[in-house]
Formats: structure tokens, C-alpha cells, sequence
């Protein structure tokens, strides 16, 4: 009992350990935020006004952000930018628009942050820093699919963040590791926010992507949820589409003659070419869906069970053309699978599991 105890209170140590701030700052009418309230969680930003020509410097981090106070342009560096909101200096306070904040997050610290806004509140968070040694990576695109978004909130989970939520957070931080890890690849996300992208576009996106490489992956990012009378499941999944001749829609196959195969061979070739490509993309498919899992596996050390790789029909799948596969990353339904989920630290292990499964994948895909 007594060394279980233990072991929980390092838990929470090593957790709260990644945070290196955590901070509520108020959000004034229309979106503005005072600049002394940003600066109270990120000390390494400061600014300074040219009053007699309402001139404004905000800098940290080697960079800067100009703007004249009640004028619609801002500049980072050289390039000059159009905002929606002014800046304005009242009462001997600096006032930012919201595009004045991101700009700061973005570019003027250099730690990795998570903000999340509600009503009239941001809930800013500064992380320690990560140590990623870039590395070359045999892959061109991989496009993240960040599940739902809109109205569209995906599954319930217990408390009150949905589905849509977590898939985008932790899409976000996907696409930033990946980033720091692979320099050259070229990274998609589908939805940045919480926009509604409808299975059409998402799939036209990535069709875009393919015809500029072949070398092109899809990762879908979900959560499951489901309550069985009194039994909350719990555990990761992960998919990829069941591409056998009896499931396969033949219009597929067209778009794939039409798209993706040099449409001046002749008609039997390109259908041969078609099955052929078809049957290289769910051989991959099979690799990643693998490589994900055994990684996933071995960087969550069952904090979240596996429960394998599955075959399935998913529709924002069926139109893929490329190795793809969806991840349901564990039950927002399930008490101990949320904590896992919602907790930043752990989204670095989900997250790093997913970089190595897809290293993996990379290293192997042409044997
Ligand atoms: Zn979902």
C-alpha cells in the first residue's frame, strides 16, 4: 500500500514537472488583452512606445513585433501584416489585439505553450523546453486529421472537453514535435481550429497532397467513447482501411485513374497501375498501422492499454489514397484513459509514440 503511494506521488511530480507556468489572463470586451497581464506569465517579453509617433516595439526571444497604436498594420521582421484589431495605449496601459498575442506565442518565446480560451478567460500554459535532435526522415507529406471540430463535437467524454477538443490538441503538438524531429517533412494539419472541415474537403486536401508526392501518409487522430451498462472500456486502437476487392468502391478506383496514374497510358494499364497502387497502399497502411501501435505501446508502457490493430471501413479512410490510418488514442468515456489523455505530459508520450511508429514505418516501407 505504502509503496503505492509512492509511486503515485512521483507520478504527479514527474507530471507537473513539463509545466513551467500556468496562468489565467483576463480577456477584455472585443478580444483585447492588457500587455502587463501577458507579460506576468511570459517575463521574457517586454515593449517599449515611441509616444510622440504612437510607435510600439514588443520583443523577447532575438525578435521583434512593431505597430503604430489605432493602425490596422503590424510587422514582424520585414514582413508587414494587415490585423482586424488596433492596438491601443489607455491609462498608461498597453492594450493587444488576440493576433498581437499569437504573434508573441509564435514567435517571441521559445518555449512550447497551450492556450485555451473560455468566455472571457485564456488559460495560457508555458512548457519547459524540449531537446529534439532534427533527423532525416524518407517521407515528403504526412497530413493529420485532426477528428470533428464545429458543431460536430465527436464523442462525450466525462468531463466537459469533447472528443474534438483533445484530437485537435493533440494533432497541434503532433505537427510541432514532427516538426523539430523532421525538418524536411512537410506536415498538413486539416483543421487549425475549431472549424468544421466536411469528409470532402478532408479528403480533397489530401488528394492535393498526393499529387504533388506520392510520399504522403494520413494520420487520423480520434478518441473513443463508449459506456456498456456500468463498464467504461478503456485501451488505444489503431486502424487502417480494409482495402479488399469486396469493400472496395469501384468509383475509388476511377479517381485513382483519373488522379494519380499518368492518364496517357493506355486504359487497361492504368487499371492494372490502379489495383497495383492499391495494393502497395494497404500494404503500407498495414506497416503503419502496426509501427504506430507497437511504438504507442512502448512509450505509454500501459498507462493505456493497447487493444491492437483493427481492420475497418472508416469513411474519412476511404478516401485516401495513400497509407492511412486512424488512431483512437483511448476512452474519454474512461476515467483513468481521460487523465492520460487530457494531461500534456502524457500527450508528449502519445505523441512520441506516433513519431516513432511513423520512423519506423519510413525506415521499412520499401522492403
Ligand atoms: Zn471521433
Amino acid at each position: 500500500m505504502k509503496i503505492f503511494f509512492l509511486f503515485f506521488i512521483f507520478c504527479l511530480l514527474t507530471i507537473n514537472n513539463q509545466i513551467k507556468t500556468e496562468d489565467e489572463i483576463p480577456i477584455y470586451s472585443k478580444n483585447y488583452y492588457k500587455f502587463s497581464e501577458i507579460q506576468n506569465s511570459i517575463k521574457s517579453i517586454n515593449f517599449k512606445i515611441d509616444k510622440n509617433i504612437d510607435f510600439v516595439e514588443i520583443y523577447g526571444n532575438n525578435k521583434k513585433i512593431y505597430f503604430l497604436l489605432n493602425s490596422n498594420y503590424f510587422s514582424i521582421g520585414d514582413n508587414v501584416y494587415t490585423s482586424y484589431a488596433r492596438n491601443k495605449f489607455i491609462n498608461n496601459e498597453l492594450y493587444i489585439s488576440d493576433e498581437i498575442l499569437s504573434c508573441i506565442l509564435n514567435n517571441l518565446i521559445s518555449e512550447d505553450y497551450s492556450e485555451t480560451k473560455r468566455i472571457n478567460k485564456l488559460f495560457l500554459k508555458i512548457y519547459k523546453k524540449i531537446q529534439i535532435l532534427p533527423e532525416e526522415i524518407s517521407l515528403k507529406n504526412i497530413i493529420i486529421d485532426a477528428g470533428h471540430g464545429g458543431y460536430e463535437y465527436g464523442a462525450y467524454g466525462i468531463v466537459q472537453e469533447h472528443e474534438k477538443f483533445y484530437n485537435l490538441e493533440i494533432s497541434k503538438l503532433l505537427k510541432k514535435v514532427l516538426k523539430k524531429k523532421f525538418p524536411s517533412l512537410n506536415i498538413i494539419l486539416i483543421r487549425n481550429n475549431d472549424d468544421l472541415i466536411s469528409l470532402e474537403d478532408r479528403s480533397n486536401q489530401s488528394i492535393k497532397q498526393l499529387q504533388v508526392s506520392k510520399s504522403t501518409i494520413f494520420l487520423s487522430i480520434h478518441c473513443n467513447s463508449v459506456k456498456e451498462k456500468d463498464i467504461y472500456p478503456n485501451g488505444f486502437e489503431v486502424y487502417y482501411l480494409d482495402q479488399n476487392e469486396d469493400s472496395e468502391d469501384q468509383r475509388e478506383k476511377k479517381i485513382i485513374e483519373e488522379k494519380l496514374i499518368n492518364p496517357n497510358r493506355p486504359n487497361i494499364i492504368q487499371k492494372i497501375h490502379s489495383s497495383l497502387y492499391l495494393s502497395v497502399v494497404q500494404r503500407r497502411s498495414i506497416l503503419l498501422a502496426n509501427s504506430v501501435e507497437m511504438m504507442l505501446k512502448e512509450n505509454l508502457r500501459n498507462r493505456i492499454q493497447s487493444r491492437g490493430v483493427k481492420r475497418a471501413n472508416f469513411h474519412v479512410l476511404r478516401k485516401n489514397y495513400m497509407p492511412s490510418i486512424l488512431l483512437e488514442v483511448g476512452f474519454i468515456t474512461n476515467e483513468e484513459d481521460l487523465k492520460i489523455i487530457a494531461n500534456r505530459d502524457m500527450q508528449f508520450k502519445i505523441v512520441q509514440g506516433i513519431i516513432e511508429g511513423i520512423k519506423y514505418y519510413a525506415e521499412r516501407k520499401d522492403n
